[in-house]
């Protein structure tokens, strides 16, 4: 990093902060409705070298894309720059808004988190950035404060519209443990995560069904009836959060029936994830497997924003030895499928997935494998 930083600007790196990406073990569509979620930090990671300069200006080169970009700190327009500075530049932003002595820098981004694979590379060039960046300006924010900052960048300057989840893990994993994330307190616990001879894989289906953005909304939407319907019985229930899932069992029957089965998927998806973090604290990782499969049936069959693609890896990977449990993992409609596997049975998986699954043209499969990474951090500094 120090030796492609130098060639490049001509002068030293300054700091070299790391972020690695994320994926999520077990908790989907829970975090809109205050509940919880389990991802892990991934060993992929995204490496950011900076130094400040003694101008107004800034230019960014990202090694994977070949490309480098220049612009004056407080001239930035969206519609001007390719769309990855957007995370640079929304990151630089917000510090100068807070009112952070930012002037003009260079900076060097390096990652081996695939973009647009599931794994959240933006939230991890989101926090190597903003470490390197606070780093230069002299200033250290608090974890939170952080977060927030990158997750308004993703909102206001990138246009993702992203949960609390992203962000946190990549920030404050810890290696060797699974990150338990209360959406609603934000309070974190780190669950050991002894894999043994066990190693999580993600396969990537290669699609995006365009029909996400629509289904996500009404998901809210659906969520939000079934709130009113249990808060009419207890004023207490603000979110689905509030609500079990068997109090939800005993009202379908008197209910709508998509915000019924929309309630049936989050109600046991929250408890699931609570006992996924116990079994994985207990080292049952049989049991963790299967709850893995369970989620996936209950994101197909009663959220129902699975596709084809995902079920038919979720079901090639399930029927080879060895494999633990699998589901989709992130929003749906195409995207990841997250397995816990045996490592020896990672070239079984590889081989079935040449063999059976009919990817899009042109986009075969890829898979990558992790074990719970560690979360962001400085690696070198020689600020003042
Ligand atoms: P995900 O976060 O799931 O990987 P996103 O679409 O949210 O997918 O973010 C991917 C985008 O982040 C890329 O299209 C690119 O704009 C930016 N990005 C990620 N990694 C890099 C990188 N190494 N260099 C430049 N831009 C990157
Ligand atoms: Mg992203």
């Amino acid at each position: 990093m120090r030796d492609s930083f130098a060639d490049r600007f001509r002068q030293r790196c300054r700091v070299i902060a790391r972020a690695p990406g994320r994926v999520n073990l077990i908790g989907e569509h829970t975090d809109y409705n205050d509940g919880f979620v389990l991802p892990i930090a991934t060993e992929q990671e995204t490496w950011v070298a900076a130094a400040p300069r003694d101008d107004q200006t800034v230019r960014v080169y990202s090694t994977e894309l070949d490309d480098q970009q220049t612009w004056p700190i407080d001239d930035w327009q969206a519609a001007d720059f390719p769309h990855w500075t957007a995370y640079v530049a929304g990151v630089a932003a917000l510090l100068r808004l807070r009112g952070t002595r930012l002037g003009g820098f260079d900076l060097l981004i390096r990652s081996d988190v695939p973009p647009g694979g599931g794994l959240s590379s933006s939230a991890a060039l989101e926090i190597a950035t903003a470490l390197a960046l606070t780093d230069i300006a002299d200033i250290s924010l608090e974890p939170n404060e952080l977060i927030d900052l990158c997750r308004k960048a993703e909102h206001d300057y990138a246009g993702v519209p992203c949960g609390l989840m992203d962000q946190s893990v990549s920030l404050a994993a810890r290696s060797g443990t699974a990150f338990l994330l209360d959406c609603r307190s934000r309070e974190i616990r780190y669950i050991p995560c002894d894999l043994g001879d066990h190693v999580f894989v993600i396969i990537d289906t290669g699609v995006r069904h365009e029909l996400a953005g629509g289904e996500y909304a009404r998901r809210q939407q659906e969520c939000r009836q079934a709130v009113d319907y249990f808060r009419r019985l207890d004023p207490q229930v603000r979110a689905l959060r509030d609500v079990s899932f068997d109090a939800v069992r005993s009202h379908i029957k008197q209910m709508d029936p998509l915000p019924a089965s929309r309630a049936k998927h989050v109600t046991s998806e929250n408890e699931r994830t609570l006992a996924a973090a116990e079994a994985l604290r207990a080292g049952d990782l049989s049991r963790f497997g299967r709850l893995m499969t369970e989620s996936h049936r209950s994101l197909r069959d009663d959220y129902q924003v699975s596709c084809r693609e995902l079920d038919q890896i979720v079901r090639i990977v399930t029927a080879v030895e060895g494999v633990r449990g699998a589901r989709m993992t992130g929003g749906g409609f195409g995207g990841c499928v997250v397995a816990l596997t045996r490592e020896t049975s990672v070239p079984w998986i590889e081989h079935a997935i040449v063999h059976q699954y009919q990817p899009p043209p042109n986009r075969p499969a890829k898979l990558l494998r992790t074990h719970p990474g560690r979360g962001a951090s400085i690696e070198f500094s020689q600020s003042t």
